[in-house]
């Protein structure tokens, strides 16, 4: 049988791996960096659990939860706690809950009267059908108001991207809510009448899906993938060209090459852009591929005394619209979503710095960020004195921002793997950003790998 190999350890790579090698299919896992996971990064120390990158997973497709079952890790799960739900949004300098049910909407003071009547005139206003790509920023203010946007929609994308609502692109990085306007008209119609379509497909909501970790935190998931990949997985292993040979490819690495009958790419696009790939009858241009912005992200993981913080981070968490003039992007209440994130008596706070909106802040000193967090949580949750908890983590390179003009990107992988047979691309920069998207790309290549492979 043709064996394969997998660039990348992250989520997308290793998902990609577990299910190929459970088909019986010969692989080797090319990973740059020492360890596991990719931007999953989990740990305990002094009784807390610092996670640096996600904190949760949301359950979108069926294929997570066989994901976390065929690991053999469904007695480890942990679904978030049912009393963690609300969700807060900054404004007027403090958390306010946002309305868990349609009519408290019409009640919150979240919003003033004239963004709800904004919402009320949405499922009038005409469906834009001319083609022309919008940002996410153009598209709330067509359909809803400038409110809804700084208020509501811009803290959102930070919260999910950390990135700028007038750059992202409404048909690469909110590709459902562009299908609600196209198939329903409307996006309050859509909320309505799309629940029996999705119900049909299996796939759930991103507001509506189940949330979990793990007991030891979300790198439980990529250590149980890789235990079972065993010795086929190569740390420390940069590739560095992939060259063609016949149907098969040549993987180059400082030291070593070796052939394989299929390769797929499950690293970021800024390091695509340093790959080179000879595919007969020429070289595939890949630097185009560092134009993709990654803003840097720094999370700041403290621990407080229950008593030294007045809010009740009873809750997901909040987060902050620039426009407020806060710095910190939004804060998660670790220690309210999971038992064990903090000792008895304490709370984890887990805050996010820097992004496209910041992106300067995200790489200051551990002590200078700490800093910086702890002037906002002192407004926003009345924290008082020094945490009991710091951890801080350096992302250089985060989320990919599916800015306007992303399909060009996307085009261009389609082209590659249509000119290269037996090369293929997954993973967060095509696929989606979330944690779930990557699972559902690693799970959906390999089943594509094994059909073109005929196993
Ligand atoms: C700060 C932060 C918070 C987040 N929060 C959430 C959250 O709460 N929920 C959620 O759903 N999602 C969240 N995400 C997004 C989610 O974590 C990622 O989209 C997902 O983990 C990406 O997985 P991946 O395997 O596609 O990529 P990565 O995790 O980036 O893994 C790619 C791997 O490929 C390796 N690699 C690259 N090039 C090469 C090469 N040439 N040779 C060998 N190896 C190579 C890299 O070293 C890396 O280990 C967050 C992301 C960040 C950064």
């Amino acid at each position: 049988m043709k064996s394969v190999a997998i660039i990348g350890a992250g989520i997308t790579g290793l998902t990609t791996a577990f299910y190929l090698k459970r088909q019986g299919v010969p692989v080797t896992v090319y990973e740059a960096g020492g360890r596991v996971g990719g931007v999953i990064q989990s740990i305990r120390k002094d009784g807390f659990l610092a996670e640096f990158g996600p904190n949760t997973i949301l359950e979108t497709s069926p294929k997570i939860a066989h994901l976390v079952r065929d690991a053999g890790l469904e007695a480890r799960k942990l679904a978030t706690d049912p009393k963690a739900e609300a969700r807060y949004v900054v404004r007027y300098g403090r958390p306010i809950e946002m309305p868990g049910k349609p009519l408290g909407f019409f009640t919150t003071p979240l919003f003033t009267a004239k963004a709800k009547l904004a919402v009320l005139r949405e499922p009038f206003i005409k469906p834009r059908r001319d083609g022309v790509e919008e940002s996410i920023a153009q598209f709330v203010v067509r359909r809803f108001n400038q409110e809804f946007l700084d208020h509501a929609i811009d803290a959102l994308v930070a919260g999910i991207y950390a990135g700028d609502p007038h750059r992202l692109s409404l048909p690469h990085a909110f590709p459902k809510l562009k299908a609600l306007e196209d198939n329903y008209g409307s996006m309050i119609k859509g909320q309505i009448f799309g629940a029996r379509d999705r119900k049909k497909s299996g796939e759930v909501a991103k507001d509506r899906a189940a949330k979990f970790s793990f007991d030891e935190g979300l790198q439980v998931l990529p250590d149980a993938l890789s235990a079972q990949i065993g010795e086929s997985l190569k740390l420390n292993t940069p590739v560095t060209k992939l060259t063609q040979a016949g149907d098969d490819w040549r993987v180059s690495t400082a030291s070593d090459e070796a052939e394989f009958g299929a390769v797929i790419y499950c690293g970021t696009a800024h390091r695509l852009a340093e790959l080179v790939i000879e595919a007969a009858p020429q070289r595939r241009p890949t630097d185009v591929f560092s134009e993709i912005s990654y803003p840097p992200v720094a999370s700041v993981v403290l621990g407080f005394r229950r008593e030294d913080v007045t809010h009740s981070c009873a809750g997901f968490g909040m987060l902050i619209p620039k426009i407020e003039g806060f710095k910190i992007l939004g804060t998660i209440f670790s220690s309210a979503l999971f038992p064990n994130r903090a000792p008895a008596g304490y709370l984890n706070l887990t805050s996010y710095v820097g992004g496209a909106r910041y992106p300067e802040l995200a790489s200051l000193p551990a002590d200078k960020l700490v800093e910086v967090a702890l002037a906002d949580l002192r407004v926003l949750l009345g924290v008082k004195g020094k945490p009991a908890f710091v951890h801080t983590a350096f992302c250089p390179h985060a989320i990919p921002q599916y800015n306007v003009g992303y399909g060009k990107y996307r085009e261009l992988l389609n082209d590659i793997e249509s000119k290269a047979p037996n090369l293929f691309f997954a993973g967060h920069y095509r696929d989606g950003v979330s944690l779930g998207d990557s699972i559902v790309s690693g799970v959906n290549i390999a089943e594509r790998v094994l059909k073109t492979l005929n196993c």
